[in-house]
């Protein structure tokens, strides 16, 4: 039971195997790329943020690294007056982004005295009076006043004074072994230099790494000063994106530093990466499952295809052995002198008759089949009247009928019809078909209607019964070779499956078509539309209204 199921449900079961998992990995895909949005737009934005980070360090490294180089100097120069080495040490090794280098010794009047380093004359020398003078006294006094008080302080240290943005002080106190400050160096830094050489190297240099290629052009950096007036920029504003913002960690601490990415947010950069992906995806499971489906309808065909051959080969066995059994039996019944009467003997022969051309119509049905599936079958097109060759079939199943009890009511159209150009074998032949499976269908019901009638440019060949019907669904298929109805009332009765399809193969090769009305339960018309040869001569064969051949038992 549960193999049967299997065996007939293999490509189903086949496709869903591939299709769950699909479905499974698509939605997996689809919240892990959810995720994947949420991260990277944090990533982006924690990328924003560490790379204001890395400006302030790397602002902060230049001056700590420039005034440790400057300022750092041993105490003893203050206590042994050898200050004038100083003004050396500073010519020598000059620091740049400064406005003025200056110290104070505290060593040796005991208010101080303040020297500025003036690079021209390379030398120490008292400050002018002066506001930048009075700036750095006041930047520097509070060491001079522990000094004053004889505190002690501790290790030197860098500190910066920004009270006044105009001067701006990184200043170095110096202590001596006995933790006394002996004195204090300093310097006034230049905000033009900062401006215009430390920010836009220090940014320049620091975009590629953080944002490659084109996403640095995205990128616009704004620092304003203490009342929010832009000094640097970077690329023109254009007030949209998405914005950090820092303050510089050592010097220039109330001025801002903002990022703003100009055209891709993050958000923006995420939702458009998903959506990508999504999409990605979708395709290529849409392309996949295009591609499965297409391979399990390939293979749904084949097994199709062969069970419907090995269906046949038994069909046909079936259709071969009944008739010749029965020839076989009134074969040795005369042969054995069993029948005397001459009625009988006529009878007899006229069954052997039949069943011969039931088996010829079957064998012609196989080798044209078997012709049109390699192309070979040809046609003998001539002008012939369609009524004739009509007539002629219905009078070879004149003989098989007679027993059987049918009616087959002839109509001819009441109009001469036009000559049509056809092979009058093989359309005899699809009439035949349509006529056995009349006959094959019908079911209880004996009653066949034959019409011939004309439709615009076709002759209209149509066998109406009132048997089992086809349902709507089958109509379409049951043309196809070897397709039989499998449910129903027809399963009982035996054929090849192949007739129809060879009526249709004939009907198609004359540029006509096979049409079929049918109800299921009620019966079935099939007709013929073999289309009229232009400009041809009415034959003048008219039907003679109801039923000119009408067979009965
Ligand atoms: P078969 O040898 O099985 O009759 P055909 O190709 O002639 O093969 O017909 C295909 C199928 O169409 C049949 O198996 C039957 O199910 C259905 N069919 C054909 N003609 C009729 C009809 N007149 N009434 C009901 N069903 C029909």
């Amino acid at each position: 039971m549960i193999r049967d199921f299997f065996r007939r449900h293999t490509l189903l079961l086949c496709f869903e195997a591939v299709l769950v998992p699909l479905v499974i990995l698509l939605g997996m895909q689809f919240v892990w790329l959810g995720h994947l949005k949420k991260a990277s737009a944090l990533a982006h934005k924690a990328a924003l943020h560490n790379f204001l980070e890395s400006v302030g360090t790397e602002v902060q490294y230049f001056y700590r690294s420039g005034a440790e180089r400057a300022l750092n100097l041993p105490a003893s120069l203050f206590k042994e007056g050898k200050l004038d080495q100083v003004a050396y040490h500073w010519k020598k090794k000059p620091v740049e982004g400064t406005r003025r280098l200056f110290l104070a010794d505290f060593t040796r009047e005991q208010f101080g005295n303040w020297l500025v380093f003036n690079e021209q004359r390379n030398s120490l020398e008292s400050p002018p009076a002066s506001d930048e003078s009075l700036a750095m006294i006041l930047a520097s006094s509070p060491w001079q006043l522990v000094r004053f008080h004889g505190l002690r302080e501790g290790t030197s240290s860098l500190q910066v004074d920004e009270r006044n943005p105009e001067y701006r002080f990184v200043l170095n106190p110096i202590f001596d072994e006995s933790t006394k400050v002996v004195g204090v160096t300093g310097m006034l830094l230049d905000e033009a230099y900062f401006r215009d050489h430390v920010l836009p190297s220090t940014i320049g240099r620091l975009m590629p790494g953080f944002f490659p290629d084109s996403a640095a052009g995205d990128m616009q950096v704004t620092v304003r000063d203490r009342r929010g007036d832009v000094i640097y920029s970077s690329g023109e504003e254009d007030g949209k994106g998405e914005t950090v913002t820092a303050r510089f960690p050592f010097v220039f601490a109330d001025w801002t530093i903002d990022l703003v990415s100009a055209r891709n947010m993050p958000e923006q950069l995420a939702s458009a990466s998903f959506a990508f992906n999504v999409t990605l995806s979708i395709l290529l499971a849409l392309a996949l499952l295009g591609g499965v489906a297409f391979a399990f309808r390939a293979a749904d065909r084949a097994i199709k295809l062969s069970t419907m051959k090995s269906d046949f080969v038994s069909n046909v066995s079936h259709e071969l052995r009944t008739p010749l059994a029965s020839i076989r039996v009134f074969a040795e019944l005369l042969r054995l002198g069993r029948v005397r009467s001459p009625e009988k003997i006529q009878e007899y022969g006229e069954y052997i008759e039949a069943e011969s051309r039931r088996l010829s119509g079957l064998i012609n049905n196989i080798l044209d089949f078997s012709r049109i599936e390699s192309g070979r079958k040809t046609y003998d097109f001539t002008v012939s009247d369609v009524g004739e060759v009509v007539a002629a079939v219905l009078k070879s199943f004149e003989i098989r009928l007679a027993p059987e009890g049918f009616q087959i009511h002839f109509q001819g159209s009441g109009t001469p019809l036009p000559s049509v150009e056809m092979d009058p074998d093989a359309i005899s032949q699809a009439v035949h078909n349509l006529l056995d499976n009349a006959v094959k269908y019908s079911g209880e019901s004996k009653e066949i209607a034959v019409r011939l009638s004309r439709e615009d440019d076709s002759v209209v060949i149509s066998v109406e019964d009132h048997g089992v019907g086809i349902a709507g669904e089958e109509q379409k298929r049951i043309f196809e070779r070897f397709h039989r109805v499998s449910t129903g009332l027809v399963h009982d009765v035996k054929g090849s499956g192949l007739g129809l399809s060879i009526v249709h193969h004939i009907v198609q090769a004359h540029r006509g078509k096979v049409t079929v009305r049918s109800e299921l339960g009620k019966g079935s018309t099939f007709s013929i539309h073999l289309p009229v040869k232009r400009s041809a001569p009415s034959l003048g064969l008219h039907g003679t209204g109801e039923s000119p051949l009408r067979h009965r038992a």
